[in-house]
């Protein structure tokens, strides 16, 4: 699974990006339109659900991430900082 890092040049590179790392309550339609534009939606999502407990990820919230690893017993593992910058590298988990 490639880190986002890795994605070409994916839509939120194009504005600014701490509209994917809201303030709890903030409205986050904006950040999820641009999302579900974005030709890297579904692998962002994948990688979201997987590694990431913040943000938003491939139109997903935090919220959202979190009921899905539950529904499907998907473990949250979050990546090295080798792995987030795309060199591969053994994860921990967390939950
Ligand atoms: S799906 Fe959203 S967060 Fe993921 S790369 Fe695309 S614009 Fe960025």
């Amino acid at each position: 699974m490639r880190s986002p890092r890795e994605f070409e040049n994916p839509l939120c590179a194009q504005v600014d990006g701490d509209a994917w790392f809201p303030e709890k309550g903030a409205n986050i339609i904006g950040a999820q339109s641009i999302c579900h534009k974005c030709p890297h939606r579904t692998e962002c999502a994948e990688w979201g659900i997987k590694h990431e407990v913040h943000g938003i990820w491939g139109g997903l919230s935090a919220n959202d991430r979190r009921l899905i690893r539950r529904k499907k017993n998907i473990i949250l593992e979050v990546p090295s900082i080798e792995e987030w910058l795309g060199n591969a590298q053994p994860r921990k988990s967390l939950e």
